[in-house]
Order: C-alpha cells, then structure tokens, then sequence
C-alpha cells in the first residue's frame, strides 16, 4: 500500500540530496574534523561550509552557528545558557503552548529555583502579548517563544516582541524548529539573541541540531569536554548529518521561495475540501498568520486516535495533537490552553505537509476521510446527526 505521509512537522523524509552528500562521511571520509592530519582537515573543511549553509539559510554569520544533537537540545543549551550566566536573575517567561522541549524545562526549573510565567493564548491560538510584556522584570533572565507553533502553525510576531524584550536588557530565544525552512527567518531583521533550529524537521536526518547564539550573547556550555565547536559544546560532532543539514538547509532556501506557494495551496485544498465535505469540523488556531503546510482540523464527537487507526488503514499518516504526546488520550496543551472544547479537542488532527506531497494525495485523502469520519460517529453515543 502507497503510504500518504502528511505528517511532516513530526519528522521529514530525507532528501535525496542530503544523503547522497552524506554518504561519503561514513566509510570514506571518515576523520576526525579536529585532527590535525589532512584526512581529517578535509572534513573539517566540510563542517566549515555546512556551517556556512545553515548561516545562510537564516541570515547569520557561521561563527554564530552551533552544531548538537537536536531541536530540544539547542532549546536546553539557550535557555540553560541564559540562566547559568545570568546567575541573580531567577524568573522565566515562556508561553503555554511551547513544544514539551521547552514547556517541560520550564516545568523542571520552577520546581528548582525559578519563577516561571507561561504567558496565555486565545481560542485563535493567539498570545497574549499584553500579559507578557506586564510580565517582564529585571529578574527576568530569558523570555523562550516559540516562532511558530507545531500542532496549529500559528505564527508568533516575534519581531515586535524581541524589541520589547530587548530595550529591558533581557535575553531573547526562539524555538525556531517548525518555522525555519518553511517561512524566512532573518535574523538580521529578527534580532532574536538564541534560535533553536532541527534537521529533522527540513529534510535533514534525525539527531542533528543547531543553535543560533547572536554574536555578544553572555552564554554557558551544556555539554562541557573538549574543545569542539570553540569550546561551546563538547563532543565530536555528528559529521555526515552536519554535512546533510548543511545540503538541507541549502535545498530549503529555494524551496521556501518556490515550493511553499504550492504547499500552502495543497494545504488550503485539503482544508477547505474536508470542511466543505465533513460537517462539524473547524480549524483550530489563526488561519491568517501560518505556517503554509499545517492545519489542525477538530472533528468534533469522535476520537482523534480513532481517525487515526482508521486513517492508517489506508495509508494515510497525519497526527492527533503533537508527536510527542500521541500515546495519550489527553487532548494536547496547546489545544487545552486554546480552550477547545473538549468534544472538539478530542478529536483534532494535525495534517502538516511537505514539497513531497502531490495534489493527487490531497485529493486520496479528501476522498477517503469523509466516510471514516461518518462511521465513527456512527458508533458515538454523543453524536446526532
Ligand atoms: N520544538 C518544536 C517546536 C518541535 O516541533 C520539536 C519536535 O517536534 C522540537 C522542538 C524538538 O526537536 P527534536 O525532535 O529535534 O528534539
């Protein structure tokens, strides 16, 4: 069976591309990018122009790119990072509908010394931008938030509130790991102070990372060792996924120009098709500031989980909630903290799309979701038609 894969905000296919560059780093280019022979300067050479590319791709300079491991890794390093070398500043703002990678830190930090405000959002999904900047104090040692959100897409106006933020003195991080490479993030405009960013999520492979850190930035190591990464994260670095972030970030740059017009179309076919076809279904979230490949849709009186099952059966993989907290039956935070009815959360579906995705899955899926969503609510109680 054809697999549909619209499930791209949990992880991505890996390019062609960025495997065939890859491949050379396993069994034939296999040095050490410290040593000092050249067989290992070559490679050296390479996590060079790899640094280079993921600079590129967001308007940095190389120097202030650090390679880890992933997106939550880069979120720990910044806001650890913030706190250790601001050590009297003992308050964190972040909002309540941050990815568990920073939602569950914070969580972690006010039970261990810290004060922490989580700044609501509206039914739109929308911040309460109002509330966060009444929040900000000199105690405050970082505000963490997300540039866009990974279950609904909803863009954050980060470049109004790194100004505010800013003109306090306090440290700005984003996790930048859903936008980057979907919408431009420019740094130069965007004058964030950290940004996580994962290769995951852009056709890169899994375990590969990196942190933006704004030339200037007070900052401290996670990872203490060697000298790597100019003393700024120890450890041998994972050279073939650094060179294939490198290529992806390179492919996403053309990409975000040409084919995020054709994805946000596929998305906003799919969107319209299902609302049009499928009774008491709604989007969750601002639809006006989005990503262009998401689209949380609420089916309400049935189980997202039984979607799903039902979804698979004809290859079709999407998302109930986050990646992260499928497994459970809790509708997800983001959906909660939006005040979703609970009829409604329940049974919410993320489809996230990738420049893979045709028109003629868009339409498989059009076709074959509404008669699922008719026979579940068959078997609810809770259903009258
Ligand atoms: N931040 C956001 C917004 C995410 O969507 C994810 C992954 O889903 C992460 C962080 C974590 O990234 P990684 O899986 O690379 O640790």
């Amino acid at each position: 069976m054809k697999v549909i894969y619209v499930d791209n905000n949990a992880t991505t296919k890996v390019a062609p591309e960025v495997l065939q560059e890859m491949l050379h780093y396993f069994s034939e280019f296999y040095g050490n990018p410290s040593s000092m022979h050249s067989f290992g300067g070559q490679v050296g050479l390479k996590l060079k122009e790899a640094r280079a590319k993921i600079a590129n791709l967001i308007g940095a300079e190389p120097d202030e790119i650090l390679f880890t491991s992933c997106g939550t890794e880069s979120d720990s390093t910044a806001i650890r990072a913030a706190i250790m070398s601001n050590p009297d500043k003992k308050h964190i703002i972040t909002s309540r509908v941050e990815h568990p990678a920073v939602k569950n830190l914070c969580e972690y930090l006010s039970k261990n010394g810290y004060r922490v405000t989580f700044v609501p959002v509206d039914r739109e999904g929308r911040l309460d931008l109002e509330f966060l900047y009444r929040n900000l104090s000199d105690d405050t040692a970082i505000v963490s938030i997300m540039w866009a959100n990974n279950e609904t897409g909803v863009i954050f106006p980060i470049e109004e509130i790194v100004q505010v933020v800013k003109e306090r003195g306090i440290v700005f991080h984003t996790d930048a790991v859903q936008a980057v490479g979907k919408v431009p993030v420019d740094v130069r405009k965007v004058e964030v102070d950290m940004l996580s960013i994962s290769g995951h999520k852009i056709h890169a492979p899994k375990g590969v990372g990196a942190l933006y850190i704004r030339k200037g930035t007070k900052y401290s190591p996670f990872l203490i060792g060697g000298h790597q990464e100019k003393g700024r994260r120890g450890g041998t670095e994972n050279v073939a996924s650094i060179i294939g972030l490198g290529k992806a970030g390179e492919l996403a740059i053309d990409n975000i120009g040409k084919e995020s017009v054709r994805v946000k179309h596929l998305r906003d076919k799919l969107e319209n098709e299902i609302l049009k076809r499928i009774p008491n279904s709604m989007v969750n979230g601002d639809t006006e500031n989005r990503l262009p490949n998401t689209t949380s849709i609420s089916f309400e009186f049935v189980e997202g989980e039984a979607i799903l099952l039902m979804m698979d059966e004809f290859g079709i993989c999407a998302s109930s909630g986050s990646a992260c907290t499928s497994g459970s039956l809790e509708p997800s935070h983001v959906l909660r903290s939006m005040g979703v009815p609970f009829t409604a959360a329940h049974g919410s579906i993320r489809f996230s799309l990738s420049v893979y995705n045709t028109e003629e899955e868009i339409d498989y899926i059009v076709e074959k979701l509404p008669p699922i969503i008719a026979r579940l609510r068959e078997l609810s109680p809770f259903w009258k038609a």
